[in-house]
């Protein structure tokens, strides 16, 4: 890799996240970080955009030659509509994207929030859902990804739970709809999993995002020893990281993904892989 500090020029490439509150987004601190240690002349800025400004948002992004795009919440879903075309099957059936690359006008979109969470399961806990039973909790746009994700890696049982059950029973139906070799259930109650074996824990709701949230379950109905994954990351520890780690269970906050997504995504716009995750990982651990 080579060090190189370009100042911003008429030959600039410009690239950005789209989202809705979008300032605290760690995004543009690693893409940038990359671009300039690869010497890749291009800036990644942070655009707020209200849902009602999506498309026009894209069609700007369009006109004026934006090369790529992260979207995030809340629009990965609306995002969809907006793009020419969805090259892959998968991303298609998870109905939502989080990268767009713009090439020569025509807006291609990709989701590369799930394979960055099956790197991050297996490098940072080292699961393979493979005839796993799972524990996810969330039916938002991450939840939904995580959900097939892990179907779609073979886990054998995936029980999904959230605050507002017919979201989680939404959820269920369209994962079973998609994938047959899956066991899919709605937890309506956790006491339901005290006669389950179940290997993971994905906490894919926002519950923790903010310092002094409470849990969204208690690890403790387990007999068993699951590892977890918390999608959350921050500055602070969540309070069920804190039980997990306080038990000896293994388990990882949502740093992993946010780099393995994001190398993903920096790989769609410019053909770069080498080095990438590693040090967007090493930023976000400092
Ligand atoms: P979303 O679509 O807005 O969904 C939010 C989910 O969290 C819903 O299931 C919601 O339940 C639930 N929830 C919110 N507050 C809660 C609370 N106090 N108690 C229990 N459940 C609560 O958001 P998303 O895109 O799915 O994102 C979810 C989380 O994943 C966020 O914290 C986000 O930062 C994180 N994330 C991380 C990565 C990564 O790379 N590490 C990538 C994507 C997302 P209701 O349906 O009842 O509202």
């Amino acid at each position: 890799m080579t060090e190189a500090r370009s100042p911003i020029d008429a030959k600039t490439d410009v690239y950005g996240i789209l989202g809705h509150p979008v300032r605290h987004s760690l995004s543009p601190l690693i893409h940038n970080a990359l671009f300039q240690k690869l010497g890749i002349h291009a800036v990644y800025l942070a655009f707020d955009v209200a849902p009602e400004r999506l498309e026009l948002a894209l069609e700007g992004a369009r006109s004026l030659g934006i090369k790529g795009l992260n979207i995030t919440v809340p629009h990965k879903e609306a995002a969809l509509n907006f793009v020419d075309e969805v090259p892959e099957d998968a991303d298609r059936n998870i109905g939502a994207i989080n990268t767009v690359v713009n090439k020569n006008g025509v807006l291609y979109g990709y989701n590369t929030d799930g394979p960055g969470f099956l790197l991050a399961l297996r490098e940072e806990l080292q699961v393979n859902p493979q005839g796993k039973s799972v524990v996810v909790l969330g039916a938002g746009g991450a939840a939904r990804g995580v959900g097939f994700s892990l179907a779609n890696a073979g886990a054998e049982r995936v029980f999904i739970h959230n605050r507002t059950q017919d979201r989680a029973m939404g959820l269920a139906e369209y994962l079973e709809k998609h994938f047959s070799e899956t066991e899919v259930h709605f937890l309506e109650s956790f006491d339901l999993l005290k006669r389950e074996k179940i290997d993971l824990v994905v906490n894919a709701t926002a519950a923790g995002l903010h310092t002094g949230d409470a849990s969204p379950m208690d690890l403790k109905l387990f007999s068993g020893q699951p590892a977890v994954y918390d999608l959350i990351y921050g500055s602070h520890e969540t309070a069920l990281l804190k039980q997990a780690r306080q038990m000896g269970l293994r388990c990882a906050d949502g740093r992993g993904m946010l780099a393995a997504q994001a190398a993903l995504s920096f790989a769609l716009w410019t053909g770069k892989t080498q080095g990438v995750r590693e040090t967007m990982l090493e930023m976000l651990k400092k």
